[in-house]
């Protein structure tokens, strides 16, 4: 179905189903592994014998994936290493009137990665987030991913290949409350991270009051801006790939030529799918539409991408002319893990600074003393009067 207007709203919001997964966050985290078994049935139709994958059991899938997937994955991972690596913070600090100062990063020590595995595998998303982490000096990784039967060869490959510590075969809001609260066989972490359906991202919002969340990364958003330099084949292509995730993704071209508008929409209308087609009257509009959707992936397939990018306030990624948005999800080395709901009006996609922390410090023996009188005279206007003391009797 083609929609000429822009969306006023997401297909679905994880805020929908909010009620229901709280009652699921809850009962795992009062009952743990009892209600994790439970939810697995229900839900994924799976009678789980063990929540934990044994080792025996990563070995052996490892095993069966061939030569051609084991080269794709080392070259993707090293394209990511690449790509994580260019983005390390320096050490960072200086000093001012006799103090020095600074900042000391830390890596958070337990990290949750959620895999989805609902509809599609996604041995790529366990990619997208162990590198970053790893490269960011994370020493324990804990997997969790919905699996039917034994756990998929490419995602066991994957954990061997980078030392991922425990890996379970639970998905959604139980699996996510599981990672946050901990059961006898799921370790409680300090951080969860992870795209996910609408389940996934409720509970990710609802446990984050008591873990770090890396974000919302629910359903996949494609916006293209599109002028007669495109390729209509190209896009069609682009808008059904993302459909490839399932029915939620939402879909959206702004074309800035009547032409390419029609040729595309000839092409999209044999699915039954949702499509929004809009065309704006110039380059200066068609941004400031899609700043205000604040997508998850941003394509300008225009003749000046390069001048476009600098007036992009809101999106999680761009790609830039003729680049494949898919290019994101696999191989370029940016992350294919990005906000949606709008959330790209305030934060990226998942970097190494989502798992590391600063830590900041301070050092002086003599600091310059206009510096010691400023503090002590804004401590005690504010009736910290041991504050103030604890500075002067050091100093002055
Ligand atoms: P999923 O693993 O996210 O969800 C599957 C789980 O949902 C199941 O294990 C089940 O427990 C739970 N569930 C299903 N129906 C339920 C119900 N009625 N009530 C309660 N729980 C239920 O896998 P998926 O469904 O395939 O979704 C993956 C999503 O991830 C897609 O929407 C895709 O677009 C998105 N994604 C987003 C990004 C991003 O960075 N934004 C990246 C990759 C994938």
């Amino acid at each position: 179905m083609i929609i000429n207007s822009l969306p006023e709203t997401r297909l679905i919001s994880f805020e929908d189903v909010l009620d229901k997964v709280k009652k699921i966050v809850e009962d795992v985290k009062e009952r743990g592994d009892a209600a994790l078994i439970e939810y697995t049935e229900k839900f994924d139709g799976i009678k789980l014998n063990e929540i934990r994958v044994s080792k025996t059991e990563i070995d052996n899938q490892s095993k069966k994936i061939d030569n051609n997937l084991r080269n794709a994955i080392e070259i993707i991972i090293d394209q990511l290493k690449e790509f994580h690596l260019s983005t390390m913070p320096p050490q960072m600090g200086g000093g001012k009137n006799g103090i020095e100062f600074g900042i000391m990063w830390k890596p958070i020590e337990k990290l949750g990665i959620y895999v989805p595995g609902g509809k599609k595998l996604y041995p790529s998303t366990l990619l997208m987030a162990s590198i970053p982490a790893l490269v960011a000096g994370v020493k324990e990784i804990y997997v969790a991913t919905p699996t039917k039967g034994e756990i998929d060869p490419a995602i066991a490959y994957i954990s061997n290949r980078l030392g991922i510590k425990e890996v379970y075969k639970i998905g959604g809001a139980q699996a996510i409350s599981a990672l946050a609260y901990g059961t006898t066989s799921v370790t409680k972490v300090e951080k969860i991270v992870g795209p996910g359906n609408v389940y996934v991202q409720a509970a990710k919002y609802l446990v984050s009051k008591d873990v770090g969340i890396d974000g919302i990364e629910g359903p996949t958003e494609l916006v293209i801006i599109a002028d007669d330099s495109a390729n209509p084949e190209y896009l069609a292509d682009d808008l059904f790939a993302q459909g490839e995730h399932g029915d939620s993704s939402l879909l959206v071209l702004i074309s800035l030529s009547d032409k390419i508008a029609k040729e595309v929409e000839k092409r999209l209308s044999s699915s039954d799918r949702k499509y929004y087609v809009v065309l704006a009257n110039d380059l200066k509009e068609a941004i400031e539409y899609a700043n205000k959707i604040a997508p998850e992936h941003l394509s300008l397939q225009i003749k000046c991408p390069r001048e476009a990018l600098k007036l992009v306030k809101n999106a999680g990624a761009v790609t830039l002319g003729n680049t494949p948005p898919a290019i994101i999800d696999y191989n370029a080395g940016p992350n294919h893990i990005l906000p949606t709901n709008g959330w790209s009006r305030f934060k990226g996609g998942l970097t190494i600074y989502d798992f590391i922390k600063p830590i900041t410090y301070a050092n002086s023996s003599s600091p310059n003393k206009d510096l010691i009188n400023a503090g002590i005279t804004l401590a005690k206007y504010e009736g910290f009067v041991i504050h103030a003391k604890s500075i002067s009797d050091r100093y002055e």
